[in-house]
């Protein structure tokens, strides 16, 4: 039975080492908050005390942690994975990180006779739960066939896009796709409660044409009722607007409309939303226009 040691059991991780235990996997979790771990382990999973504890068994390490620090920490710091996993194993960060970082890791893997992908994630929250995640790979062929039933017990959508570090330039280009949404479909709920529309009306049928997206699907009615428990913190969509802006200026790329978006997080972000979800996007349009929000 191949075990999975996943690091990093928050509102991601947690669902989609659920998941891996559904498919009949062998998982073995650990988290920095104790709490999370037991959860895992009320569900049949097994828990570990660190990360040495955790990976010393393992055949395949999942992480999904916030920011690249983290995961290097995790990965290069003394009692990490490349520390305490026996060779041959195979690390899938499934974190978003930058993709110089990813591209070190795989380096530093591979050095140590192990092997690394980066394996980003999209869908959210609610995919991560469904099982239904969209997830781009990159790294060695052989090395993201390895992963790929890991992968697929967790997303319905697995695609390998390239070399080390190519997944997370895909999800880099996917959060730009998403804040920049989240900002118009936010300006058009403010927009037309200006104008007294029914909102819900109006949202039903813009979802039915052209200005249909996912964010209207399934953020438009929880930012109608100012309801912005994440989901996504606005703290790691910051995190990856900063990802974006430095990638696109290292390849002499012009995203104003990111980076527009990318400020107007930053000060959603320093006005002490950082916890919210990414879709409070709303509450700064309504203080731009003079309304409550803020
Ligand atoms: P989260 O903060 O809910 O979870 C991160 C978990 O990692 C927490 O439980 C934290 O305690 C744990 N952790 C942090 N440092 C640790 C360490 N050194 N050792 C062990 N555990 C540690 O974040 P999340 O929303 O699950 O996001 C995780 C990653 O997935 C981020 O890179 C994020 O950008 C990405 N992501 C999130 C979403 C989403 O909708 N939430 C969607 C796609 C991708």
């Amino acid at each position: 039975m191949t075990t999975v040691a996943v690091i990093g059991l928050g509102i991601m991780g947690g669902p989609m080492a659920a998941n891996l235990l559904t498919a009949g996997l062998d998982v073995v979790g650990y988290n920095r908050t104790r709490e999370k771990v037991d959860q895992l382990v009320e569900r049949g999973g097994r828990g570990a005390d660190d990360v040495a504890d955790a990976v010393r068994d393992a055949d395949i390490v999942l992480t999904m942690l916030p920011d690249s620090p983290d995961v290097e920490g995790v990965v290069l710091g003394e009692g990490g994975v490349l520390d305490s996993a026996k060779a041959g194993t195979l690390l899938v960060d499934a974190s978003t990180i930058r993709p110089d970082v990813s591209v070190r890791l795989a380096e530093a893997a591979r050095a140590r006779g192990m092997r690394a992908v980066d394996a980003p994630v999209s869908g959210g929250e609610a995919g991560a739960v469904e099982g239904t995640l969209s997830i781009m790979v990159g790294g060695e062929p052989a090395d993201v066939e390895a992963a790929r039933p890991v992968l697929e017990a967790v997303g319905s959508t697995v695609v390998h896009v390239g070399p080390a570090g190519s997944g997370q330039t895909v999800k880099a280009a996917n959060q730009l796709i998403v804040a920049g949404t989240i900002e118009l479909v936010a300006e058009a709920l403010v927009f037309l409660e200006a104008h007294g529309v029914d909102t819900e009306a109006a949202i039903k049928v813009l979802a039915g044409g052209l200005a249909g997206n996912r964010i209207l699907d399934r953020k438009a009615a929880g930012m109608t009722a100012r309801e912005f428990t994440p989901g996504f913190r606005v703290d790691l969509h910051h995190k990856d607007l900063g990802i974006v802006t430095s990638a696109a200026r290292e390849a002499g790329v012009a995203i104003p409309v990111g980076a527009l978006v990318a400020q107007l997080m930053g000060s959603l972000r320093a006005q002490g939303h950082g916890s919210l979800d990414h879709s409070a996007l709303l509450l700064l349009v309504e203080q731009l226009s003079g309304r409550r929000g803020g």
